[in-house]
Order: C-alpha cells, then sequence, then structure tokens
C-alpha cells in the first residue's frame, strides 16, 4: 500500500528560540519557549512566518473550514 501524501506541507509548530512577534499582529507577543505556529512561503523563495497561538488557532479553524468544503465538494 502506498504512503498517503500529507497536504501540510508548509505548516509546523515549533517552539520559539527567542521571543518574537505574530506575523498578522505585531502587538502579540510569542514569548521564548511558547509555541510558534510557523508557515512556510510559498514558491523556490526562503523564509517563513510565524504566528501567535490565538492566530494561529483561528487559521487552523479556517482550514478546518476549507478542508470540510474540499471534503463536501468530493462527495
Ligand atoms: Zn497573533
Amino acid at each position: 500500500m502506498s504512503v498517503v501524501r500529507s497536504v501540510l506541507l508548509r505548516l509546523e509548530v515549533r517552539q520559539a528560540g527567542r521571543a518574537s512577534k505574530c506575523a498578522r499582529n505585531k502587538n502579540h507577543a510569542i514569548a521564548k519557549g511558547q509555541p510558534r505556529f510557523v508557515v512556510k512561503n510559498h514558491g523556490p523563495a526562503q523564509g517563513e512566518k510565524g504566528y501567535c497561538k490565538r492566530c494561529a488557532k483561528l487559521m487552523i479553524s479556517r482550514a478546518h473550514d476549507a478542508l470540510d468544503g474540499l471534503e463536501a465538494d468530493l462527495s
């Protein structure tokens, strides 16, 4: 049986190595050691953006809705 390919290639949660700010809202601080939701850039360009837990939960919730929509389109 073949491996099921992940479609979540650009997403990771990593501990912040240093204090930083959320890419969605600069007022959202991410303390060193806190989880940081990392979204890698599209395409060949290197780079990534990091988001705080609050924004990450919102983004993941939206992604759930989008996946539900795609799944519904298949049925
Ligand atoms: Zn945020």
